[in-house]
């Protein structure tokens, strides 16, 4: 290998630069991660839960020693209007039981540097504040990239650098970032300490819980309010998608201010201290908005290649870009073997895709963006599961009776039967 040529470059340390990095280096190769953060995990932000499977691959047992905050093992999804919720709980600890079906909350601080010290160990480089400005082309292949003026130059170079992924739109492989292609996401932690979290959230050890909650969090905008529970501290947030935030007349941190105040959130973080706050992009659009996602010399990985999905109970997109990483360094591997880094060898990768879960839940939930923009869910849905509870759990001593054929006519008069059928229709076939 030339001094100054690396067989592989890699943007970005977050979930799937760093899992590209542990492969590659795993095999031997001489691979530079460039990391514009002070320190991996420092600009990385997420809600707060990792589903295990696909780092189990890369690393089998890796809860055993990496940061992680609680395994979940009770979900709860609510709709919300400004003063009710209407929950529905799972508890099961076989939830967190096998560590190939077990999701775990976590923080990108302190696991992202895990993360970079399980590369770091494998044999990678890390080179954390630098930017990578520009990706270097020659002949229309990409040969290196440009940080702060120092040329750098690889075999290949993989893009993980995130929703804006600002190198591949440099490269034209994928375009500006449309207003409905993203959320915007606000996060607060706030510390509470281990005992509290247990008694108030009813968790014991190191269970935890997911929460996500559509309405009133994000003031009827598309999107919704989260919140997990660290070891002792809790994650709170709101992810409003950026097209319907007009719709509101509250900015996104003003939602999460009003989500901290609803009455069935305030008594559980009360007397916290809030510790940390964060906001970043989320991509929505799911299988409409991937990119292109190699060309000769390069790969696109993770976010900046829109491999998340937000289905109102689970978000996942860390998932998608530990396995994604680790099939583009394998890709790479490939074409080390035969010498040759153009497009048609690196397009393994697309294949490697096609046959991996990601495709498959991105194919199987492209219709979700679309039925998430209904604005009955976000809107309509939880005033009429606050009339229609308001009116059961009432009891006054007046006739109770008409509960149901009001809360048919309010139906009625919010969406046509018809509507409410073709939603109900398309969120069961992409099951
Ligand atoms: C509010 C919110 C809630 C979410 N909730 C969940 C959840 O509960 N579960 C889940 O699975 N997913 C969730 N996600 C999605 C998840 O966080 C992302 O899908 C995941 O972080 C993507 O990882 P990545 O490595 O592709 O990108 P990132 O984690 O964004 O990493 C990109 C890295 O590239 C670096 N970088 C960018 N540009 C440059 C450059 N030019 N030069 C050098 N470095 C650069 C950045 O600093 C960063 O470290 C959520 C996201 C948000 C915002």
């Amino acid at each position: 290998m030339n001094e100054d040529k690396f067989d592989a470059i890699i943007v970005g340390g977050g979930l799937a630069g760093l899992s590209a990095a542990i492969v590659l280096a795993r095999a031997g190769k001489g691979v530079i991660v460039i990391e514009r953060g002070d320190y991996c995990g420092a600009k990385n932000m997420t809600g707060g839960r990792l589903y295990g499977h696909s780092l189990e691959k890369l690393i089998p047992g890796f809860a055993a020693s990496a940061p992680i905050e609680r395994v979940v093992t009770r979900e709860k999804i609510s709709l919300m209007t400004a003063d009710s919720a209407l929950d529905i709980g799972y508890t099961a600890p076989k939830l967190g039981a096998e560590p190939e079906h077990a999701s775990y909350t976590v923080l990108r601080g302190t696991f992202d540097q895990w993360l970079a010290d399980q590369a770091m160990e494998a044999g990678a480089d890390i080179i954390p504040g630098f930017l990578v400005d520009r990706v270097l082309v020659e002949d229309g292949k990409v040969v290196g990239v440009d940080a702060g003026g120092e040329e750098m130059y690889a075999d290949v170079v993989i893009l993980a650098d995130g929703v804006n992924s600002l190198l591949a739109q440099q490269l034209g492989m994928k375009k500006e970032l449309e207003p409905h292609q993203v959320a915007v996401g606000a996060k607060e932690v706030i510390k509470l300490g281990e005992d509290v979290i247990n008694q108030r959230f009813g968790l014991t050890g190191n269970e935890g819980m997911a929460w996500l909650s559509a309405g009133a969090p994000s003031d009827g905008s598309f999107g919704g309010g989260l919140l997990y529970t660290n070891k002792d501290t809790v994650s709170i947030g709101i992810v409003a998608t950026l097209s319907d935030i007009g719709h509101s007349e509250l900015s996104v941190p003003q939602m999460l201010d009003r989500f901290k105040e609803h009455p069935a959130i305030a008594p559980l973080i009360e007397g916290g201290t809030p510790i940390e706050y964060s906001g970043h992009l989320v991509p929505e659009e799911g299988y409409g908005m991937i990119p292109e996602l190699v060309r000769d010399g390069v790969l696109v990985t993770g976010d900046a290649a829109g491999f998340c999905i937000n289905l109102g109970f689970t978000v996942r997109g860390m998932d998608f870009a530990i396995e994604s990483g680790r099939l583009a360094a394998e890709a790479v591997l490939h074409a080390h073997e035969v010498g040759d880094f153009s497009k048609e060898t690196l397009s393994l990768y697309e294949t490697l895709l096609q046959n991996s879960f990601i495709m498959r839940d991105m194919k199987q939930y492209k219709g979700f963006p679309t039925i998430l923009t209904e604005r009955a869910v976000f809107e309509d849905i939880p005033k009429i599961a606050d009339d229609v509870c308001g009116k059961l759990f009432t009891v006054d001593g007046k006739p109770s009776d008409g509960v149901i054929m009001s809360t048919v006519n309010t139906i009625a008069q919010k969406t046509s039967a018809r509507q409410l059928v073709d939603m109900i229709t398309r969120i069961l076939e992409a099951f």
